[in-house]
């Protein structure tokens, strides 16, 4: 245990602070302190330091220079094992400061309440936030109060051992003075950052949201970040971790159609399992429904616009898990709240953070999140046949799809709707033998279809298959070595294919 001989002291909020000075005072502590805090102190009748005293210097710029300075640091990082520390000390007649106890400037509340940039930028604490630094990496010698929020610690703490501190309950505060600077500083980045916050991913340790499990019933589940700010939620139960990963993808994948005609998706598992770009809303869903009626049982449903009352009714003769649309007809709400499914109302062209996080053994994987779509503008034509228009406009919308299906993947489609995809597979051949399977089983004719590929054709083997079965366009990254095989089959074959040169793996 080690004793608390003197203490600084220097805080904005004054309130609570009077028990802490007393007993302060009560154990014989030296207490050091600035401008406000000493004025405070000095009314309570205790006597108090001023740090001006200490450094000869008065506080400077109007209150921004108060505490920087050696005579206050020195005696906080001074390590009291080091003799050479120690000695220096001396020389420079710098006391030892065992207790720091700081409240910061209120810089979030200040940014809350609206006031003008030269009011929020003097409320960024630089001498606070240095002393609490400061104190916490020299935990070995000096404890550290970090907020108002640790006074009620510092008091139980005192009364219990008589003035002093372990190492272990000034170790435990140095991890929360770290928690209040790391978060201090992310707020200011976020000011700072205003309008690119987007962009960058939030996750706060403190901001965590209980979901009811995790994957499974017998794993637990949070979600990290702010739900609020992507979505409002108009009906049902609280969104499933599960659910969550569906609207991620759901959204993800509907983003590259936001700019299209009504389109609508159905997720499941991750993966889409209807797509269909039409002219009314009602067609899209039906014929994104008709892609895979059987998956669509339980799935996650968006649209990329306002949803009115004719497919409202449509969706209702399924049970789907959530509806996410930018909008509702009053009459379309009225309609689906009749059911349980969850409704969220989603801005399709949000941004969200342009990368991903997931865990991999014992760290974290980091990535940019895929930002390519593959247009016809960026399309190599390696085939003597060309695409027509028509086909031109099914690679772009097969591979919109194909990029946010799990790899390997396979999608087919045409007249902008997708017809089947293999999901997930081993081998690109199973998952086109997948795709073919399903697409034929729903009741599809693969005369005339497209197929996009995430990854390139290592062997011709696709391709003969795919055309044997009726499709003539393929859309694929390319660069294989044996790349030539699978032109020189087209070529043989009247299928056109063109390479994108960008590769979709999702794992
Ligand atoms: P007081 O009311 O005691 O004058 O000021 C207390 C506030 O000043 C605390 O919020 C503390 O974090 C902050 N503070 C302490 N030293 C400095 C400094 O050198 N510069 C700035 N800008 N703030 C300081």
């Amino acid at each position: 245990m080690t004793p608390i001989k003197s203490a600084l002291i220097s805080v904005y909020h004054k309130d609570n602070l009077e028990p802490i000075i007393k007993k302060l005072h009560d154990l014989g502590v030296v207490l050091y302190s600035t401008g406000g805090t000493e004025d405070f102190i000095r009314g309570l009748n205790i006597p108090v330091n001023a740090v001006e005293d200490l450094t000869d210097y008065p506080s400077i710029l109007g209150g921004r220079v108060k505490t920087l300075h050696p005579k206050i640091f020195g005696g906080i990082l001074g390590r009291r094992e080091e003799d050479s520390d120690i000695a220096q000390l001396e020389e420079y007649a710098i006391p030892q400061i065992d207790l720091v106890i700081v409240d910061l400037y209120p810089f979030e509340e200040t940014l809350a309440s609206g006031a003008s940039e030269q009011e929020i930028i003097e409320k960024i604490d630089i001498g606070g936030i240095s002393l609490i630094r400061a104190a916490a990496k020299n935990f070995k010698d000096v404890m550290i109060i970090p907020g108002m929020e640790y006074y009620d610690i510092l008091l139980d703490l005192l009364d219990g051992n008589d003035g002093s501190t372990s190492l272990s309950d000034r170790k435990q505060m140095a991890a929360e003075a770290f928690d209040i600077s790391s978060h201090y500083d992310a707020a200011i980045y976020g000011y700072f950052m205003e309008g690119e916050e987007s962009a960058s991913l939030k996750v706060s340790e403190s901001e965590f949201t209980s979901l009811r499990y995790g994957e499974n019933p017998h794993q637990q589940g949070r979600f990290y970040g702010d739900l609020e700010e992507v979505f409002d939620q108009l009906h049902g139960k609280e969104l499933s971790y599960n659910n969550l990963l569906d609207v991620d993808a759901a959204v993800q994948l509907m983003g590259e159609f936001h700019e299209s005609d009504p389109t609508f998706v159905v997720m499941k598992h991750n993966n889409a399992c209807g797509v269909a770009t039409r002219k009314k809303l009602a067609d899209a869903y039906r014929d994104a429904l008709a892609g895979d009626p059987t998956s669509a049982f339980g799935g996650v449903l968006i649209s990329n616009r306002k949803i009115d009352a004719e497919t409202a009714s449509a969706i209702n003769k399924l049970f789907c898990e959530v509806v996410i649309a930018p909008g509702y007809d009053e009459e379309a709400l009225e309609l689906l709240k009749s059911k349980k499914n969850r409704i969220i109302l989603v801005q399709i062209e949000s941004e969200f953070p342009s990368i991903t996080l997931r865990t991999a053994l014992n760290g974290v994987l980091w990535q940019e999140k895929d930002g390519e779509t593959d247009q016809k503008a960026g399309f190599e034509f390696v085939t003597n046949k060309k695409p027509t228009d028509a086909q031109l406009l099914d690679l772009e919308f097969a591979s919109k799809i194909c990029k946010h299906t799990k790899s390997n993947t396979i999608v087919l489609a045409k007249n902008n709707q997708l017809l089947a995809s293999g999901t997930g597979q081993t081998s690109r051949v199973d998952a086109l033998m997948q795709a073919i399977i399903k697409a034929k089983h729903f009741g599809f004719d693969l005369k005339d279809s497209v197929m996009a590929s995430d990854a390139f054709f290592p062997f011709p083997d696709c391709v003969e298959i795919a055309g044997k079965e009726g499709v003539n366009a393929v859309i694929q990254p390319g660069g294989s070595i044996k790349d030539k095989l699978s032109i020189d089959y087209c070529n043989e074959n009247g299928i056109a294919m063109v390479f994108t040169g960008t590769r979709h793996f999702k794992h």
